[in-house]
């Protein structure tokens, strides 16, 4: 099936306007009058997208910014998700894609979640034999980038 990631991105962002309000994060979006279509499973693209997000809007600060990126290149379509949040500190990177692994549990106490996203997102990915990729400095931010194959 056709996705069209910059209108997956779009729909996902306006379910969430109320936290970003709320948190006054400036979020950075692909210019809706563009499209980039690949092929998979909606559901599934969606999730992953709403995952990566939804950790970006949960782990940042009040005033904070988060951008979502597309990048075409001749083999690859790359989606990153960026904010300026908390950031996650180098020793727990390699742990954070492990089903209920969540950094610092008494930091993140507040937002309840379960741990299980990204280990949903990694696995999904894959499925879509794609790659996850993880930059992040602690206390600067995060940058986790979805890398799909076009396939011809
Ligand atoms: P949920 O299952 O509800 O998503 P969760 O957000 O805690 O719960 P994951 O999405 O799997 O679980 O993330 C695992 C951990 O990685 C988080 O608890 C958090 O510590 C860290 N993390 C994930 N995304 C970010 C981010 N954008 N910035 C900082 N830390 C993050
Ligand atoms: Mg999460």
């Amino acid at each position: 099936q056709d996705v069209d990631l910059v209108r997956l991105i779009h729909t996902i962002t306006n379910t969430m306007t109320k936290a970003i309000s709320e948190k006054n994060l400036e979020v950075t979006l692909p210019p809706s009058t563009e499209s980039v279509i690949i092929e998979g499973d909606p559901d599934r693209l969606n999730q992953i997208l709403l995952n990566l997000i939804a950790n970006a809007i949960t782990y940042t600060g009040e005033g904070g910014s988060i951008r979502v990126s597309i990048e075409i290149t001749s083999s690859n379509v790359r989606v990153s998700v960026s904010d300026t949040g908390i950031g996650i500190p180098e020793e727990y990177i390699p742990r954070v894609f492990e089903r209920f692994y969540r950094v610092d549990k008494a930091r993140s106490r507040n937002s309840g979640g379960t741990g299980l996203g990204l280990a949903i997102v990694k696995h999904l990915v894959e499925s879509h034999k794609g790659k996850i990729e993880l930059d992040s400095v602690e206390g600067e931010g995060t940058t986790f980038t979805v890398i799909f194959p076009i396939l011809q």
